[in-house]
């Protein structure tokens, strides 16, 4: 039990690429220039690493690198274009917000402290029993006094894909800001800022085998200004919007990063769907497709997810059964506070399906054995805990996970 676990949590982080690794490493060692620098040779190369980063993310979303503002995540993108937001559009009679009951906690929490301190009205939208979130939906929920609609690209649990490009124009025919928060989209399928009608777009490098701690808010200023207001003020980096000295070398990885996404995203893409799908007709005939419940669109998601429900299954059990591999569960969910998964209760899950569910998140190195091997301790995990609660004589547990 020595070798580490199959990595199958692509959604809570990724691998770093070790092409990006490389990228990085002259910018601490030799190019260590402070990017703000003008008046020598060490801060001109710091800063064109920076431009050139800049250009690559740019690049990979449809902006204009002037419309990039690097940030240390999608958390702190989601902050910025949230709160920035509000705190821009005070003065001009706005009042209402809106987002949908299966955002991350980096767009809920501050939506809701802007409704419980400042004043601001929130409409939550449900979902689909899929996740997904419908166009009708959103349209119900505007009002004459709406500022901005926040709907998120992808699902973080089930990976399931929203209408965002239909959900974009709606908000612009109605002069509505539009914020997506795409920090398991970018990279894994093709957005595009100008044909999807996106104003604001948070991303983050881990989430695409980048570096931790960076990431950027896209600020549209083409055709028209989502304008914000800073929440970090100090010596006017980033156009004003976030101050501080740029990390160099997380930018220049997040860069590399979104470089490698837009060259190889689409072929890792199709690996991928084609490992996942594998990996949930494995799983399925092991089982005889018997107490399987899908989460998430059948169609519409994520090819890197799959998030499954097990029936007759204690949720804790199964995830302390499945040590050899690295997932995550609706049993103990991923962020600081472990409850069962609001997405799944939004969805209609209900108390135990919730619990007994487990995300699998593949990645840019994710290989079939990965997976056909996921699938054997998984299958075997769930049929053992079936017999036990069936009242069959089943073997002790960690005997029965020596022999896997
Ligand atoms: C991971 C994630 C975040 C948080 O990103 P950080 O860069 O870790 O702050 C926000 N939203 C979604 C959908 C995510 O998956």
């Amino acid at each position: 039990m020595t070798a580490l676990p199959i990595y199958l949590d692509n959604h809570a982080t990724t691998r770093t690429d070790p092409r990006v690794v490389e990228s990085m490493l002259p910018y601490f060692t030799e190019h260590y220039g402070n990017a703000s620098s003008v008046s020598h040779r060490f801060g001109w190369e710091a800063g064109d690493a920076v431009d050139r980063a800049r250009e690559q993310v740019a690049c990979l979303i449809g902006a204009e690198p002037s419309e990039i503002v690097f940030t240390s995540g999608a958390t702190e993108a989601n902050n910025l274009a949230l709160k920035g937001t509000a705190l821009a559009s005070r003065a001009k009679g706005g009042n209402h917000l809106v987002c949908s009951s299966v955002e991350h906690r980096a767009v809920l929490d501050p939506l809701r402290r802007l409704a419980r301190e400042s004043g601001w009205q929130l409409t939550v939208v449900p979902c689909e029993p899929s996740g997904r979130i419908s166009v009708e939906a959103v349209e119900n929920a505007l009002t004459d006094r709406t500022v901005l609609v926040s709907i998120m690209a992808a699902n973080n649990e089930v990976g399931t894909l929203n209408p965002i490009g239909a959900i974009g124009r709606l908000c612009r025919d109605r002069g509505i800001l539009f914020h997506t928060d795409a920090a398991q989209a970018v990279g894994k399928i093709p957005i595009d800022v100008q044909g999807d009608a996106i104003d604001l777009l948070s991303l983050t490098a881990h989430k695409f085998h980048g570096p931790k701690g960076i990431g950027a808010l896209y600020v549209r200023r083409q055709d028209r200004r989502a304008r914000l207001v800073s929440l970090v003020d100090g010596g006017g980096h980033e156009r004003g919007l976030r101050s501080g000295t740029l990390p160099v070398p997380l930018i220049v990885g997040l860069g590399r990063a979104a470089e490698l996404a837009r060259v190889e995203g689409p072929t890792d893409a199709d690996r991928m769907r084609t490992l996942r799908d594998r990996l949930d007709r494995t799983i399925r005939s092991l089982l005889d497709d018997q107490g399987i419940v899908l989460n998430g669109h059948p169609i519409d998601r994520l090819p890197n997810n799959l998030n499954l429900s097990f029936e007759a299954v204690q949720g804790e059990a199964l995830l302390m059964g499945l040590r050899s591999i690295a997932v995550s569960s609706g049993a103990a969910c991923s962020s600081a506070e472990p409850e069962p998964s609001y997405v799944l209760r939004a969805m209609g899950r209900d108390e135990q399906l919730g619990r007994a569910s487990l995300r699998f998140g593949l990645g840019r190195f994710t290989t079939r054995e990965d997976v056909d091997q996921a699938a054997k301790v998984v299958t075997e995990t769930v049929a053992r805990l079936r017999q036990s609660a069936s009242g069959g004589s089943a073997p002790d547990p960690d005997l029965a996970w020596n022999d896997l």
